[in-house]
């Protein structure tokens, strides 16, 4: 039997340096050239089985788009990636493939074998056709089906609209903040997701046809029933933008941050160029963020590139249980970010001016497994300590977007507040109206949002074909 022998390790990737990257919002990973690429491309083994694509949740033709690049047939690459994910420079950067493709490559089960990076190829990929100048806009039909309306110019909302826009169906996305793409342009720094890749992910998507009115709450500025009397179905995507709160004594003083506003600013409103930018942003010298996901890793990565002279992270679970990237956690332990595992805020305290000065914090412990099946974090007692600090993040969840859901009554929702929808169709208690992403399944990833849009795309074709033949 033949033995197959590749490289046991990815082909490694340029990244800028941790000691100068600290300084600047420029992206830390800096991509493959075209040798390297084609090197990665040939460690795949073009599994029959596949099992990488039934690890995307949009079923992305890994093997395909992976050949064509191994040919070195890149217009033909991006084509194939292009007809199954409408933003794949996105998905190349931010999803969390340990988990999701690359979690199943053949490859990955391999003794001492790193999977094929399928990520950063995809990525490649995306950017070589951008780079080219120009992009390969697929035939959309004349005739339109329906009329769609978005409500959420998130990464669920931009799916969904794109692929209704393909289908033939006239589109519109209503957004509520001055800019499209939800967290990937709020929520997810500049050093991870340059905001020009994903305005040229969603001039893309605009460019199929489909028209997005910024600036548009819906609920407050067009009402759920001018929605439902212009449009033949509705698609929610609103997210889970509202953030959780720790709760605990010492909330308003000066120096406590929600993560949601401490990044918005930065991102959205880009505070990191304040005084060029008119919002500012406050950072102290030595902060501590609590949680340890994505948004916490991006949190404390920014204070460190705002001047912060020490970042803590503090989470009340072990290593084990981090959420965040793997890649994230590597990139922010290279830059210095301290962890503190199994460490939980009890108290911020502060000065008689209101600001804050400590954090008292108790030792955690790991006990029975909880409702999500994860081992519960109990106090040790008589274990607490304080930390000095002249910030805080606090990066522990996010919940429901509300304005929408207060405006909209008759949608049925769940005990934690989600839309209830049917998983596979996004179909809500209201006729017509579906919904995917986060405001569903509560705060989880970019792709797994793009996968919701995906499917009820499908399911509003059908919803509307049925209806008009129907009528
Ligand atoms: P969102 O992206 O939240 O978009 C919802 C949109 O709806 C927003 O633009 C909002 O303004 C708009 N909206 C809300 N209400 C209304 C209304 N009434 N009318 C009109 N518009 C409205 N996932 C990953 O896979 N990888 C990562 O590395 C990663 N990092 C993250 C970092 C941060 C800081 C955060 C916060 C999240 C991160 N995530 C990551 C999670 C991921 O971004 C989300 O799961 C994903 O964006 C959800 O997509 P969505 O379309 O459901 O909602
Ligand atoms: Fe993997 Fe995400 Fe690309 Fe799918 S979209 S192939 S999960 S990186
Ligand atoms: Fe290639 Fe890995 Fe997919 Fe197999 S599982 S086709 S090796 S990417």
């Amino acid at each position: 039997m033949a033995v197959i022998k590749i490289p046991n390790n990815k082909t490694p990737i340029k990244e800028q340096e941790p000691g100068e990257r600290i300084h600047n919002f420029k992206e830390v990973v800096l991509g493959y050239t075209l040798e390297e690429a084609v090197a990665e491309a040939n460690r795949c083994l073009q599994c029959v089985n596949q099992p990488c694509v039934a690890g995307c949740p949009v079923n992305i033709d890994i093997p395909g788009f992976i050949l064509a690049l191994k040919n070195r047939d890149l217009p033909k690459s991006a084509q194939i990636l292009k007809s199954y994910n409408n933003l794949p420079a996105v998905c190349g950067r931010v999803c969390p493939q340990e988990s999701q493709c690359e979690g199943r490559c053949t490859v990955g089960k391999m003794k001492d074998h790193e999977p094929v990076a399928i990520g950063k190829l995809e990525r490649f990929v995306a950017d070589w056709e951008a780079n080219q100048g120009t992009m390969n806009i697929p035939e959309i039909p004349s005739r339109k089906l329906g009329k769609v309306a978005i409500i959420g110019a998130g990464p669920a909302g931009l799916t969904a609209a794109a692929d209704l826009a393909k289908m033939g169906y006239e589109v519109k996305i209503f957004e509520a903040l001055h800019a499209a793409g939800g967290v990937l342009m709020y929520g997810i720094p500049e050093f991870r997701l340059p905001k020009s890749i994903v305005e040229r992910e969603v001039n893309f998507i605009k460019s199929l046809g489909v028209e997005i009115d910024t600036d548009s709450i819906a609920g407050r500025s067009i009402t759920i029933s001018e929605l439902k009397d212009e449009f033949d179905a509705i698609f929610i995507g609103t997210g889970a933008g509202t953030p959780s709160f720790m709760n605990i004594p010492g909330t308003n003083l000066n120096g406590v941050y929600s993560a949601s506003e401490f990044l918005t600013r930065i991102n959205l409103m880009h505070a990191y160029k304040f005084p060029e930018s008119d919002t500012p942003i406050r950072i102290g010298k030595r902060v501590v963020v609590v949680g340890a996901g994505n948004v916490a890793m991006d949190a404390s990565r920014s204070a460190l590139r705002l001047g912060a002279e020490s970042v803590k992270i503090v989470y009340r679970r072990s290593k084990e249980e981090m959420p965040a990237r793997i890649e994230e956690y590597h990139h922010a332990i290279e830059e210095g970010i301290e962890f503190h595992w199994l460490t939980n805020p009890i108290e911020y305290i502060g000065d008689d001016k209101g600001n804050l000065t400590a954090v008292k914090c108790i030792k955690m412990e790991l006990g029975e497994p909880d409702a999500s099946g994860r081992r519960r974090p109990v106090p040790i007692q008589g274990s607490e300590f304080t930390i000095e600090t002249d910030m805080v993040v606090e990066a522990i969840g996010q919940t429901s977007n509300k304005v929408l859901l207060s405006a909209f009554p008759e949608l049925k929702l769940t005990s934690h507040g989600y839309i209830e929808a049917d998983p596979e169709t996004g179909q809500t208690s209201v006729e017509g109206v579906f919904a995917g992403g986060d405001i569903v399944t509560g705060a989880a990833t970019v792709i797994l949002a793009m996968g919701a849009g995906k499917k009820s795309a499908k399911a509003i074709d059908r919803y509307i074909k049925s209806k008009k033949a129907v009528v």
